[in-house]
């Protein structure tokens, strides 16, 4: 049987090894980070991922990866919503709001998933698990490639992958799924192979996002993305009874600094009923690129 060894447990590495499972292949899949809890209820609070800057922040799942996954992997859906990832229907949403008459069947725009990430990697992390041919090894960081026979002339032709802890992991194919700091370019160059080409930009933003849970949700009275001048807020319900306020800027707005103390960033919710969990370190993410 064929062997894969993929590169990075996240949402492109687990989907990766559940899809080539399901075409027969064994995969291995290596992560640097710890692993995922078993129980949904502990992914918030127990769960570090140091290698994903944005782990604690919202997270939108949108129409069209949501209909592939229900296609494809229908068990990541499935584990999502055992984890309490409600659909949003923002059609209805508007629609109620604009109180639109007539009695049209909004249910198929129940296509939208907002949830905090956590939520999110844990659907993806535990329907891995349980797909057979799919192995998941965490605390496992490749620090390098291993490489045999070369089969075109001049080039490194790579057979596996060698962890921190100099265990080498083989396969008849090496994938790359490490995430925007993946160190394979890096570590194909220290084969002899050439450094790929890689474009970066950074576009410039701060994500300020703050999480609340309350009896009922803050009432809709603008699109959950709502421009204000320089600035964007965007108000999205969550899973568990969660939601958040995001508020992003550019990166470059000194004054827009202030929204990291809670105090401040309450104000925009002063509307609400709702109460703020606490400025507790893994309840306040703040970003500075996307
Ligand atoms: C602020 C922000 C907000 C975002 N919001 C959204 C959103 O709302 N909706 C959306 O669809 N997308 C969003 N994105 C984009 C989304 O987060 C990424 O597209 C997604 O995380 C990419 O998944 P990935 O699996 O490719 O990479 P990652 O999630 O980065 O995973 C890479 C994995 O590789 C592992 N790894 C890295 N190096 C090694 C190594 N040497 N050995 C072993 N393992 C290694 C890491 O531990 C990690 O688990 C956002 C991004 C940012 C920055």
């Amino acid at each position: 049987m064929a062997r894969a060894v993929v590169i990075g447990a996240g949402p492109t590495g687990l989907t990766t090894a559940m899809l080539l499972a399901s075409a027969g292949l064994q995969v291995v899949v290596l992560d640097r980070d710890d692993p995922a809890p078993a129980e949904a209820s502990d992914a918030w609070e127990n769960w570090e991922r140091r290698s994903v800057a944005q782990f604690h922040q919202v997270h939108l799942l949108q129409p069209g990866g949501r209909a592939l996954l229900e296609a494809r992997l229908p068990a990541v859906i499935e584990a999502m919503v055992a984890a309490g990832l409600p659909r949003l229907n923002l059609a209805e949403l508007r629609a109620r709001h604009l109180e639109l008459p007539g009695d049209a069947d909004l249910t198929p725009f129940e296509t939208w998933t907002t949830c905090r990430r956590p939520m999110l990697e844990f659907g993806f992390t535990s329907a891995a698990r349980t797909t057979p041919g799919v192995e998941i090894r965490n605390n496992a960081a490749v620090t390098g490639l291993v490489t045999g026979t070369e089969v075109i002339a001049g080039v490194p032709h790579v057979t596996g992958v060698r962890t921190e802890s100099g265990e080498v992991v083989t396969g008849d194919v090496v994938i790359d799924a490490g995430g925007r700091r993946t160190p394979v370019p890096a570590l194909i160059e220290a084969v002899g192979g050439t450094r790929p080409e890689e474009h970066s930009v950074d576009l410039g933003f701060a994500y300020n996002s703050r999480y609340y849970r309350g009896d009922a949700l803050p009432e809709y009275l603008e699109d959950v993305l709502c421009p204000l001048g320089s600035i964007s807020v965007l108000t999205l319900p969550g899973d568990d009874g969660y939601w958040s306020v995001t508020i992003y800027h550019s990166s470059k707005d000194k004054n827009m600094r202030k929204v990291r103390d809670p105090r401040s960033s309450n104000g925009f919710c002063d509307r609400c009923r709702a109460t703020p969990t606490g400025p507790t370190a893994s309840q306040w993410a703040v970003w500075t690129q996307w």
